[in-house]
């Protein structure tokens, strides 16, 4: 059975008082209210991950609530002013690690093949990437999205061998819906998963194909995450703006209760 998972990407909000006030409300309330054993993930900004590490430790819930970066860099290590490598992360607690995010495609033109390259340094370093995929809306109006979306995953993950690639987590994201309170209907994005589902059989096998969690991002909220997590191919949420609240968060990973 593949995990279902909810992770929320906090982006570049919260300072380190901020982001230990949402850590710990978070998880308070998931300790009263969470009955159920969805795979819940924090990516935090990464000068916040070792404190939020250090609480967790402190705390009860452990090990409920994994931490991941947002980021990572290309290159191991060396003369990258600014940039943080997946060692550095996994070295402070992260076990998670998005990668190719629409935001760093877009802002910082992050191609599939320097993607494909983050995601071998996060495995190497034993971070399990998030990797994201998904359409602007004009790629979808020219009937262009599924190609894009076959591009960004053969040029991205398809070169992992199929023992590897079953561990890695995938987030479609249709670049229309994130922020922009426009979610997809569930048909929609089932649609899409399924397509993401087939491409995994036709690159690997079925076995394969059946263990990859598969996320839906992009204005997903308490009031539509039960229609989209319901549907056979969605296996949890990417949440954005919604994980910046504690009950709205924690609502959405009730929903599988
Ligand atoms: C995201 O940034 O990954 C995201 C899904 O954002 P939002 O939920 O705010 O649309």
């Amino acid at each position: 059975m593949r995990k279902k998972i909810v992770a929320g990407n906090w982006k570049m909000n919260n300072d380190l008082q901020e982001s230990l006030k949402l850590f710990s409300e978070v998880a308070n309330m998931v300790k009263d209210e969470v009955s159920n054993d969805a795979e819940i993930i924090v990516s935090a900004p990464f000068t916040n991950i070792y404190a939020l590490d250090q609480w967790k430790n402190g705390s009860d819930i452990h090990d409920k609530i994994k931490l991941s970066g947002q980021n990572c860099c290309w290159e191991e290590s060396g003369a990258y002013t600014g940039e943080v490598s997946a060692k550095m992360l996994k070295s402070i607690g992260a076990e998670y690690v998005i990668i190719g995010h629409s935001e760093r495609r877009q802002y910082f033109a992050e191609t599939n093949a320097l993607l494909a390259k983050k995601v071998d340094l996060a495995l190497k370093h034993e971070l399990i990437p998030i990797f994201c995929i998904g359409e602007t809306l004009q790629e979808r109006e020219k009937n262009i999205h599924l190609d894009l979306i076959k591009n960004q995953l053969q040029e991205g993950l398809f070169h992992l061998i199929k023992s590897v690639v079953k561990t890695v987590v995938i987030a479609y994201e249709p670049v229309w819906a994130i922020g922009t309170g426009l979610t997809a209907t569930p048909e929609q994005a089932q649609e899409i998963h399924a397509f993401i589902r087939q491409l995994i059989v036709e690159g690997y096998d079925e076995e394969t194909a059946n263990e990859v969690s598969i996320l839906y991002g992009g204005s997903c909220n308490p009031s539509n995450a039960a229609s989209l997590f319901s549907q056979k191919d969605i296996d949890g949420g990417l949440i954005g703006g919604a994980s910046l609240k504690s009950r709205d968060f924690t609502d959405i990973i009730k929903t599988f209760n």
